[in-house]
């Protein structure tokens, strides 16, 4: 039981029609819920961290954390930096024990976006960490990346392959048509399949990375509504869009939106039901059941990567 690289876990995810989960991680609550989750499932794990995770709990608690979940469960995990914004917090984490980085150079033109990839590709593979880019924009709101949905713009397949060859990434995230957070799409949820085979076609060897995967399921919306929320109508990406995307070369699914809402809506639940109640523990120990309850659906029913450790 150990840290581990996502290496072996695309390779083998590559050959297969699953995905391996990465959820993102801000205290020991959601860790340990992920981290049991996956050790019923016996699934392969990644556990991620953004700027504002890092921010709200202190790299060096969240990495304890994890090192912690890894012997109480004898869960291997794969550490991974979500959304890095430059070179100097992708070279923090990795000093800090990482096993993997993304580097976010989305934002910048093609030839920057590159350098800057490189760059930290060539520290990252010099201390045996794996490192994942971003080519395309997704639409939505991620930590201080903000995108106009109107300007976003898809992965060009013939950039992707010029872009891993040139960076020697390890994975890569493309923008299909998912968007970070929960208020997604105005219309009909649209993944764009065709630009995804062709992106697979050409780089059938680099594991594909899908952010913005949350499906913003209305059963939790509604129960965070039910017990005192106000949370607007929101609409993710349907889980069996998730799952056809799986089988075209996407390896990492990236869940956030979801294990928020399942884990606000049973503390709103226990809060409105027992209004006296003062223990941390007696709400936050049913948030920590709900993550739980919610990964293992994923695992299972979304990611089909149950048994696949
Ligand atoms: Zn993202």
């Amino acid at each position: 039981m150990a840290l581990i690289t996502t290496k072996e876990m695309f390779d083998k995810a590559l050959k297969d029609d699953y995905a391996v989960g990465a959820f993102n991680v801000n205290n020991m609550e959601i860790i340990q819920g992920i981290v049991e989750a996956a050790g019923e499932e016996n699934a392969p794990l990644i556990l991620q961290v953004s700027a504002g995770a890092r921010k709200y709990a202190k790299s060096a608690y969240l990495t304890k954390l994890v090192e912690a979940a890894i012997i109480d469960t004898g869960v291997d995990v794969a550490l991974h930096l979500d959304h890095g914004e430059d070179f100097e917090i992708c070279k923090q984490c990795i000093d800090d024990g990482f096993t993997s980085v993304m580097i976010d150079g989305s934002k910048y033109p093609f030839e920057e976006n590159i350098a800057l990839t490189k760059k930290v590709v060539d520290y990252a593979h010099a201390h045996g960490v794996v490192v994942e880019a971003e080519l395309g924009k997704l639409a939505g709101v991620e930590d201080n990346i903000k995108v106009d949905a109107r300007s976003a713009t898809f992965t060009d397949p013939d950039e992707a392959a010029e872009f891993v060859e040139r960076t020697g990434v390890d994975s890569l995230a493309i923008a299909i048509g998912t968007s970070h957070g929960a208020y997604k799409f105005k219309g009909e949820p649209y993944l764009d399949y065709e630009r995804l085979k062709q992106i697979h076609n050409l780089i059938p060897d680099t594991p594909l990375v899908l952010h913005g995967a949350s499906t913003v399921l209305k059963e939790f919306v509604d129960r965070c509504n039910q017990y005192g929320g106000s949370i607007p109508g929101a609409q993710g990406v349907p889980e069996e869009m998730i799952r056809e995307a799986v089988k075209w070369g996407i390896c990492k699914v990236n869940i956030d939106t979801d294990l928020r809402l399942a884990m606000t809506a049973e503390i709103r639940r226990v809060l409105m039901e027992n209004p006296a109640e003062f223990d941390p523990r007696k709400y936050l120990g049913p948030g920590r059941d709900a993550i739980k309850k919610m990964v293992q659906h994923k695992i299972k029913n979304v990611l089909n990567a149950s048994n696949k450790r």
